[in-house]
């Protein structure tokens, strides 16, 4: 037998091989050989979303709203970053049956910049070391070069149409879209002149503001992340700069690329969940009495 012979034979016997555990697997779990072959695609640039994170009543509720909305998406990475001096174990664990492929990380903000439990959220900057930690890492562990991907900050409140990821997928700099409810208003979108160029911006909040655009409303290409490998958010910006002071390092209003039906159309919203009610619950602890602990929530 000669040696292309040998090989056919073997690539014979591996295809065998493959279809046998396809039909055993899906013997046992119908629906996983099609959705396991649909989660990645190689022609498509990875999407790596961003999500800092951290412990209250709601957080088990808003990943798990995320990361199914996140299901739906082929090639999508999430880096979760937990606003927490160790990893808990509620999130790990709720990554590992989540069935998104992860990174896990954490850091805490310092304790100048922790919003108190009665503070105003606007008062301090939130998920700004975590975002900065998860840049971190992207600088580190990925070769844009090799492997073609987008960065999105996915906060862990907010609603996500899937049109928004089909919109970012093939961003080459820094695309940009509008974003439902903030700032005070209906919506905020960047305007776009005749040479479908953005020129300024719709919002009724400093609108002198280099990028006055929300966390939520722009992409960037991973290459622009590498290839700015310093650039950072900076937690000392003042109110409403947060997002400015990390684009204006590596991108040009002019090089924005207008999404969403240049820009007309609104694919995500910045959705604030309202706190619960535990005062029944704040009761039972009082009376060493609590809902059973064991149960998570
Ligand atoms: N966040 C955090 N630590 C905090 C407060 C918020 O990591 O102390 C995260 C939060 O989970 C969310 C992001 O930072 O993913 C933005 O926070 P939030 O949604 O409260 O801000 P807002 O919507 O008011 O801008
Ligand atoms: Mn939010």
């Amino acid at each position: 037998m000669n040696e292309l012979e040998a090989k056919e034979k073997n690539i014979n016997f591996i295809s065998k091989r493959l279809d046998f555990l396809q039909t055993t697997l899906r013997r046992q779990y119908p629906y996983a050989v099609d959705y396991i072959s649909q989660i990645t695609d190689d022609d498509l640039p990875t999407i790596y979303a961003i999500t800092p994170t951290y412990t209250r009543h709601v957080q088990k509720a808003e990943l798990t709203r995320l990361s199914q909305t996140f299901l739906h998406i082929k090639n999508l990475h999430w880096i979760v970053v937990e606003d927490s001096e160790n990893k808990t174990p509620l999130v790990a664990k709720f990554l590992e049956r989540s069935g998104v492929v992860f990174t896990h990380l954490n850091t805490k903000t310092p304790q100048y910049y922790q919003l108190g439990e009665n503070d105003p959220s606007w008062l301090k900057p939130r998920g700004v070391e975590q975002r900065n930690l998860a840049i971190d890492w992207l600088v580190k562990n990925v070769d844009a070069n090799k492997e073609p991907g987008v960065v999105y900050f996915a906060d862990d409140d907010n609603t996500y149409d899937l049109q928004i990821f089909h919109e970012m997928r093939n961003t080459q700099t820094v695309s940009v879209w509008p974003v439902g409810i903030v700032g005070g208003l209906k919506f905020e979108r960047p305007l776009v002149n005749a040479e479908q160029k953005v020129y300024a911006w719709y919002t009724a909040w400093k609108p002198e503001r280099p990028f006055a655009i929300d966390m939520a409303g722009f992409a960037i290409n991973l290459l622009l992340v590498q290839q700015n490998s310093e650039a950072r958010f900076d937690i000392k910006a003042p109110r409403g700069y947060i997002e400015s002071s990390y684009l204006i390092k590596i991108v040009k209003m002019e090089d924005l690329e207008p999404k969403a039906g240049l820009c007309t159309k609104v694919y995500v919203w910045h959705t604030r969940t309202e706190k619960p009610k535990w005062k029944q619950e704040d009761i039972l602890i009082k009376q060493g009495n609590p809902s059973d602990p064991n149960i998570e929530v």
